[in-house]
């Protein structure tokens, strides 16, 4: 059965679900069509009652929830509680500011005398949602709250070891009183990808994964002719510079390599570390990882969680033993990891120079890649020689002079001397190989709308 709960820490398989029929499919086709058609005319303040009454009950039900996704996915308890309450603050995001951010604008033009312009942002239809499993109720929430409060429909493909928190999305929305049909949770097999996109009520697709699933599903909507938003992977630069806090520096970049079991798109997969402070810092750095615990993901005392699947810690291993083919060296700097459970040691990776090919891969695990920076000059080189443009970290006290070195990184985000950690109430994407369009604030709620130009003109005007 491709849809499966198996607990990562037990590797038990709890629960395994069908996939949905082609008639399913087209029923909640026809259903998200139908709840569109007079969710579209209702009120921002009505959307934004449902929107605050799903925040209330993630931040009611959190344990719940965030049961559920340690137990599909494996991320500690402690982590899955936060990303219930992210989960809850971008509803009520969306609760507050949608009616403003989606506002009527007036258009300067040449001759105010003949005319008014004015752009308003209309919804678009069915949203077709294709999530990956690191973030179990984020990743939903980032489309859903955004999406719904627009006024569109979402249907959800959510991954296939999480089916349990896929459902538990819908029923949020069903309990937060979200009229029936207008977002679904669909077991979708392969072939529903095409069948979906080229309904003509789904106006496009919004996909967070792999670079290997973005490139075919922004390829059926291409050829359906439907707008795509891709957020895909990331290997984000964590530059330390010569005059940065260097016992502060390695705090955070052993938290944002290794929080998530190393599994966040935005995870600090590339240490780039000035010479000067390069030695320290490895020192340091080192003694950090070997105090990360791993264990039982509900035990307050782990720091380390497994990986999501069994297959994950083999394709991680498999990636390194490629790696080291290229060229790479590496050495274990965690402790000992259980035998039982879908664990892995924390490894550094060096050697990674010009020639070595791995230096452009994505390891979505806990593999530190390290780099020794000559200078700025170097470290910035370093930051932008990798195929992805997905977020960034540098580490320095002088801020002007972080804001700087910020500016030469060809990203979509950079935070200066903290990793990167979503927020409710800033923007997340990227450029090159990791994808295209925003999410959240006001520009992932503008990816699916109609910007139409309504245009009154005097009649009298010239031609
Ligand atoms: P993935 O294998 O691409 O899966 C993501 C989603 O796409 C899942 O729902 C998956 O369903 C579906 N999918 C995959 N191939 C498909 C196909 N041919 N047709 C239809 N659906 C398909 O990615 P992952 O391994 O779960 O996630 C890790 C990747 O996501 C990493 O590269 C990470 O960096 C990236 N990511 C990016 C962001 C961001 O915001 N930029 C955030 C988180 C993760 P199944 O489970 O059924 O295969």
């Amino acid at each position: 059965m491709a849809y499966a709960t198996t607990n990562p820490y037990t590797e038990e398989v709890l629960a395994t679900f069908p996939e949905a029929t082609d008639q399913e499919v087209q029923t909640a086709l026809s259903e998200a069509h139908a709840a569109f058609e007079k969710w579209r005319d209702t009120s921002f303040a009505e959307r934004a009652r449902i929107m605050n009454a799903a925040a209330a009950i993630l931040r009611r039900d959190i344990d719940k929830y965030a049961r559920l996704g340690t137990l599909e996915m494996g991320k500690t308890f402690a982590e899955s509680k936060a990303e219930v309450i992210l989960s809850a603050e971008i509803f009520e995001y969306y609760a507050k500011y949608s009616e403003e951010l989606l506002k009527p604008e007036s258009l300067p033009v040449a001759d105010p005398a003949t005319g008014k312009a004015t752009l308003v942002h209309e919804p678009l239809g069915i949203v077709f949602a294709v999530e990956p499993w690191n973030f179990p109720f984020y990743q939903v929430v980032r489309i859903i709250a955004p999406q719904l409060s627009a006024g569109n429909a979402v249907l959800l493909k959510h991954a296939s070891n999480l089916p349990q928190c896929a459902a538990s999305c819908e029923d949020l929305m069903i309990e937060a009183g979200l009229p029936k049909g207008l977002f679904r949770n669909l077991y979708t097999a392969r072939s529903h990808t095409a069948m979906i996109l080229e309904d003509p009520r789904v106006c496009g697709v919004a996909l967070t994964g792999s670079e290997g699933a973005g490139s075919i599903i922004a390829g059926v909507a291409g050829k359906a002719l439907k707008k795509s938003m891709m957020e895909l992977g990331g290997a984000d630069a964590f530059i330390v510079l010569d005059d940065a806090d260097v016992e502060k520096a390695v705090k955070w970049a052993v938290m944002g390599r290794h929080w998530n079991a190393g599994q966040v798109c935005v995870s600090a997969k590339r240490l780039i570390v000035a010479d000067a402070i390069y030695d320290r810092f490895l020192d340091l750095y080192k003694k950090g990882v070997a105090e990360l615990k791993a264990g039982d993901p509900m035990d307050p005392s782990t720091t380390l969680a497994p990986l999501c699947s069994r297959a994950a810690v083999e394709d991680l291993h498999r990636q390194v033993e490629e790696a080291i083919k290229h060229g790479a060296k590496v050495e274990a700097i965690g402790q000992e990891v259980p035998e039982k459970g879908t664990f892995f040691r924390p490894l550094l990776m060096t050697g990674l120079d010009g020639e070595n090919e791995a230096r452009h891969w994505e390891f979505f695990g806990p593999v530190t890649q390290l780099y020794r920076a000559k200078d700025e000059a170097d470290a910035i080189r370093i930051a932008n020689d990798s195929p992805y443009g997905l977020g960034g970290a540098v580490f320095t006290k002088d801020e002007a002079r972080g804001a700087r070195v910020a500016a030469k990184i060809h990203t979509g985000m950079v935070n200066i001397n903290h990793p990167l950690i979503p927020k409710a109430d800033l923007p997340f994407g990227g450029v090159k190989r990791s994808g295209f369009g925003r999410e959240l604030v006001g520009l992932g709620i503008k990816e699916f709308v109609n910007h139409k130009l309504i245009n009154i003109v005097d009649i009298d005007a010239p031609a």
